[in-house]
């Protein structure tokens, strides 16, 4: 029973020191990725003006070869007007001369729009760039700054993945599951010390009665006021002397 809650203690300082790790990296991870996302999304928002921009264009050089076509068919109107032979014929010419200048003019208007669009998309492009530019330049930055710190610790780190890995290997499964429990929900620290009379983890007071039966270690206790694992003093010692090896 020494041995199980001892070994709890000695994975708990492991994880201390990982975490100290962990939290020399600060924001830079979740900066970096939310510079990501913000990218990623101005990236999206110009592929669709730029996307828009062509289908534009397409449209307006559609328009210029109807407008073409209907200027040709307008000069063969005219010209046939002088060899009308009746009121009938004149009338129903005069109606396609109509019918294709109105033609002209809608599609005339259309592309003077289109040519506005595409302007607009074009500015609203560029200014998308120094923005886009910016966000690039401080996730290189970000970037740069997270992987030294990680290479700085990379050995430190390595060395403590390993020793974890060889102390978690001796705790017991149920035990295992406990201390990642009440670690995941307690900030990181599951096991704690009596300290003074106190839990090393939330400072109350362990009633006297209480303190002697953890320092039989008999079995596995738990804080009665923050439910973390709570282990005597000695035993704290003694998982402290054997990590330092
Ligand atoms: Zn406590």
């Amino acid at each position: 029973m020494v041995d199980r809650l001892s070994t709890l203690f000695e994975l708990q300082l492991i994880d201390n020191q990982l975490d100290e790790l962990e939290e020399l990296r600060g924001d830079l991870p979740a900066a970096v990725n939310e510079l990501k996302s913000q990218i990623k999304s101005l990236e999206e928002q110009v592929e669709a003006k730029e996307e828009e921009k062509e289908n534009s264009l397409e449209k307006r050089k559609q328009n210029d070869d109807d407008v073409e076509r209907l200027t040709n068919n307008l000069k063969k109107f005219k010209a046939q007007l002088y060899q009308v032979r009746n009121n009938k014929e004149y009338d129903a010419l005069t109606k396609e001369i109509d019918h294709a200048e109105e033609q002209t003019g809608k599609l005339e208007a259309e592309t003077k729009a289109l040519e506005e669009l595409v302007e607009k998309l074009k500015r609203e492009i560029k200014e998308v760039e120094p923005q886009l530019e910016k966000l690039t330049e401080d996730l290189k930055e970000k970037e740069t700054e997270l992987k030294q710190i990680i290479k700085t610790n990379e050995r430190e780190e390595a060395r403590l993945k390993d020793k974890r890995d060889k102390v978690a290997h001796k705790v017991k499964k149920p035990d295992y599951n406990t201390y990642m429990r009440i670690r995941k929900a307690l900030n990181g620290k599951a096991v704690s010390f009596i300290n003074r009379s106190a839990c090393s983890g939330c400072h109350n007071v362990v009633p006297p009665q209480r303190q002697l039966e953890i320092k039989s270690n008999k079995r596995i206790f738990s804080c009665e006021s923050c439910g973390r694992i709570l282990i005597s003093q000695e035993i704290a010692e003694e998982a402290e002397k054997k990590i330092q090896f």
